[in-house]
């Protein structure tokens, strides 16, 4: 065997270890923040500061330097609205299936406490809003509310489709008195609340409960104001450059718990997205950037990008000037990669677009790079807004589960091919903005 021929096999045994490595390394930390010691990364049990905590220890671990003279955490405060106790609709009507939490029915993140004996469901469906006849008794209907007795609640079962079953929906909406409302949604998308509102929708499968249905719901909310949790930030100094900075990012939190049965674990959004920022942390501590790589995994995105709201207010902290930053790499949903990529921001930085998408043209790492404009639909957004280049990378592909119970590392397993391909173009683009 010709030495050549032994030193190309010992390089696909080592590049096979190392990429082996790489996305069982990703799967791995995907599988620990999804499991249920994390509480799914949200504000009950503290599943936020849990997996702040994990993460810092990551960094610690792949010698990450912590950012602030204080270690990694920068700390803020929101008002969130919690879900800590019993959240339970059940049925009275014997032989049919218990009614399941998070499968069949999401109460909305706003919701107040609520405690129903018995309740009757009355469907506003387009059966009865399509009769005149159902259509009144329906509008005539007692909604008044009683925590004693029975009481009558309304189940907008309905597409709105035509013209006259919408008028009468308004009909019946405008006269309903009820403080919960039942409304069938073909998908459950659950979200953080930041307020608590008297009014109490549950969104609920179609099919799963029937006019007549007699009920008894119990809702244990809790409003926390001034909550306290932590963006987490560390840094790589850089070999060459160590006063200009990329910034490779992504949200850590999720929607936590709705109450103790129901965990939405968030595998794709963003489990997945810190687990490609920790690889690449992981990366760059082995073979040193030119530029200094700040890592951030922020907190409170999913209650509408608060984290990153108050990091940018204080990036002076951190960067005392901001203009330094070259770009910034945000990540959000990267479990698939099967389609392709999309970087939102792109249509604005195109210089930057384009050098992204030769990189993978010449390598041929995903099937295909998409951009967008600018929207504020994720974490890089606020960078944007005081001038800093920034690009919003997800991944595209066939998993669709999203701010569900069916979000979990059980159904999301990283593809290596794909995985591979968008680490690969990742890394390659930084180092490439790095003049790498
Ligand atoms: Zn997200």
């Amino acid at each position: 065997m010709k030495i050549q021929t032994l030193f190309a096999l010992w390089l696909t045994c080592f590049t096979t270890t190392i990429y082996g490595q790489r996305v069982d390394y990703a799967q791995d930390i995907i599988d620990t923040l999804c499991s249920d010691y994390y509480d799914g990364r949200g504000y009950v049990n503290m599943g936020d500061i849990k997996a702040a905590t994990f993460i810092s220890n990551e960094f610690k671990a792949l010698h990450v330097q912590p950012a602030y003279k204080t270690g990694y955490f920068h700390s803020f405060g929101l008002d969130v609205n919690t879900f800590p106790g019993v959240v339970n609709i059940s049925r009275s009507e014997a032989g049919r299936r218990p009614v399941q939490a998070g499968h069949d029915f999401i109460v909305a993140s706003n919701c107040s406490s609520k405690s129903v004996e018995s309740a009757t469901l009355m469907a506003a469906s387009n059966e009865v809003l399509g009769s005149r006849k159902t259509f009144k008794k329906l509008k005539k209907t007692d909604w008044s509310t009683t925590n004693t007795g029975n009481r009558n609640i309304l189940l907008i079962d309905t597409l709105r489709d035509d013209k006259t079953i919408q008028k009468r929906l308004d009909k019946v909406l405008k006269r309903y008195s009820g403080d919960i409302k039942f409304q069938t949604q073909e998908k459950l998308t659950w979200s953080v609340g930041r307020t608590q509102t008297e009014q109490c929708v549950v969104h609920t499968k179609p099919g799963v409960f029937q006019s007549g249905d007699q009920v008894a719901i119990d809702i244990e909310a809790k409003f926390v104001e001034n909550y306290r949790t932590w963006n987490v930030v560390g840094l790589i100094a850089g070999s060459e450059r160590s006063d200009s900075f990329i910034f490779v990012t992504g949200h850590y939190d999720h929607l936590g718990r709705m109450g103790q049965q129901v965990i939405m674990p968030g595998a794709n959004d963003n489990a997945s997205g810190i687990a490609m920022m920790l690889d690449l942390a992981n990366y760059y501590a082995q073979n040193r950037p030119r530029y200094t790589v700040v890592f951030v995994a922020f907190a409170g995105e999913e209650a509408g990008l608060v984290g990153s709201y108050h990091f940018v207010k204080q990036l002076k902290k951190v960067i005392p000037d901001p203009t330094r930053i070259r770009f910034v790499l945000n990540m959000d949903l990267m479990g698939s990669g099967q389609d392709g990529i999309m970087a939102v921001n792109g249509a604005v930085h195109t210089k930057e677009y384009e050098l992204l998408s030769k990189i993978n043209e010449e390598n041929g790492y995903l099937p295909v790079t998409k951009k967008r404009g600018n929207s504020s639909n994720s974490d890089h957004y606020f960078f944007t807004q005081i001038g800093v280049p920034a690009f919003f990378f997800y991944l595209m592909g066939p998993y669709t589960h999203y701010h569900d119970v069916e979000d979990t590392s059980e159904n999301l397993r990283l593809e290596k091919k794909a995985y591979d391909g968008a680490f690969n173009l990742l890394r390659t683009f930084a180092d490439a903005l790095m003049g790498g």
